[in-house]
């Protein structure tokens, strides 16, 4: 017997897994995705899944797939300076009496084709090219327009549509928009170099680069760099400002950048902006999960293990009660702290990464370290 009927807006990483998650635990799903497809709705670049993304994966039957395709490494990652020299190394965490591995990493389309699999497998709903216009909250369920013309009653209605969401004013009082960090994020696949066999970090004057293993023969190029909010960049001109930026780099930087770097339309540009909403993150029967709620910049590569661990969270909240008030409380009272954690580390590793200067003796290793041990604690 159904648990009830649930409108999840976004197929996104998080909706997609809450979906899973949720239709585990006994409930209709319908996702509703902006985009016109699977493919559009995600950049071909790749993904990091810390240890505790990978345990979330795990609890929807997606864990394992991710690992097939991707590449585990033994560590979390190495620091070295603008010249390539090793600072220090990044061990990263396991879980005690787990296989699963500190880090996996893979490319973000295969990430959606596995999740968007298992969504289908299990018998959720996707419909792309679709979203809500509107909706109603009251007391027998939501009454929920649909922008194909469509309407219907939904007993909950998940907001899983990012950053920008448009189910977020249904449920906080008052509306927030995210931050910008003053950070931008250059990425680019390319082959994977013998040492890319762990995340590689490599300081640089004005911001981090970094390389992930994605495969066993590909991996990606990150480059977080000090950007002015606002500041346009055509995307025919990212070879060329990516390669500028990167000129004082020596070693695996240095080499990528002569080799590597020549095909703008490859080069994906983002802007890193953060937000955490004050709990509760429901209201009524409308909760938020994801980016929608607690928005976080990459630099510990949590912000979809997050996600990915609301959606797994909500699901067990919604099934122990009837009562969905309870639920909602309390999966914003398990999930609060821990995405707190994330966001306010990330922030504060962003901040130092665009001025060492104004941050003597910040350890990025050492608070990147805590953050993932902190990330082994039960969800
Ligand atoms: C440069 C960069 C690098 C990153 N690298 C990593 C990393 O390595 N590891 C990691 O864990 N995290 C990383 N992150 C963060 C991660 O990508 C996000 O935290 C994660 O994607 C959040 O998932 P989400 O499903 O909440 O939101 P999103 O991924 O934003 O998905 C939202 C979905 O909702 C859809 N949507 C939007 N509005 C609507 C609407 N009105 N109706 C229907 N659908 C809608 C969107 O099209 C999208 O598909 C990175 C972020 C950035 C900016």
């Amino acid at each position: 017997m159904s648990r009830g009927t649930v409108l999840v807006v976004g197929g996104g990483i998080g909706g997609l897994s809450t979906g899973i998650a949720l239709r585990n635990a006994g409930f209709d799903v319908d996702v509703v995705e902006l985009k016109q497809s699977l493919h559009s709705s995600v950049h071909g670049v790749g993904i990091i899944q810390p240890v505790n993304a990978l345990r979330a994966l795990d609890a929807i039957g997606c864990a394992e797939a991710c690992l097939a395709v991707g590449y585990s490494t033994t560590a979390w990652g190495q620091l070295l300076d603008v010249d390539g020299d090793l600072i220090r190394e990044m061990p990263g965490a396991r879980i005690p009496g787990s296989e699963l591995p500190p880090m996996n990493g893979l490319t973000r389309p295969q990430l959606h084709r596995i999740l968007t699999d298992k969504a289908l497998e299990v018998g959720v709903t996707v419909a792309y090219g679709k979203t809500f216009t509107t909706l109603a909250d009251g007391p027998r369920g939501v009454e929920v327009t649909y922008s194909d013309g469509t309407a219907g009653t939904v007993d909950y209605v998940v907001g899983a549509d990012g950053v920008h969401s448009k189910v977020r004013p249904y449920v906080l009082a008052e509306d927030l928009e995210p931050v910008y960090l003053g950070q931008s994020a250059f990425r680019l696949n390319i082959p994977r170099e013998p040492e890319i066999d762990r995340i590689v970090l490599q300081h640089g004057p004005d911001g981090m680069a970094g390389f992930v293993p994605i495969g066993p023969d590909l991996a990606y190029l990150f480059y977080n760099t000090t950007w002015e909010e606002g500041r346009r960049l055509d995307q025919d001109r990212t070879a060329d400002e990516l390669r500028e930026r990167l000129a004082p780099f020596g070693g695996l930087t240095g080499r990528v950048r002569d080799r590597y770097i020549d095909d703008a339309a490859q080069i994906v540009f983002r802007p890193e902006e953060w937000l955490i909403a004050p709990a509760p993150w429901h209201s009524g029967r409308i909760v938020l999960i994801g980016d929608a709620v607690h928005a976080v910049t990459p630099h510990l590569g949590q912000g979809a293990a997050q996600a990915i661990e609301d959606g797994v969270v909500l699901a067990e909240c919604l099934a122990g009660t009837d009562d969905h008030e309870e639920a909602f409380r309390a999966y914003t009272g398990r999930r609060y702290e821990r995405c707190r954690i994330v966001v306010e580390s990330s922030v504060a590793i962003g901040e130092y990464e665009m001025d060492p200067a104004a941050h003597p003796g910040f350890d990025h290793a050492g608070l990147t370290q805590h953050v993932l041990e902190s990330m082994l604690r039960p969800i």
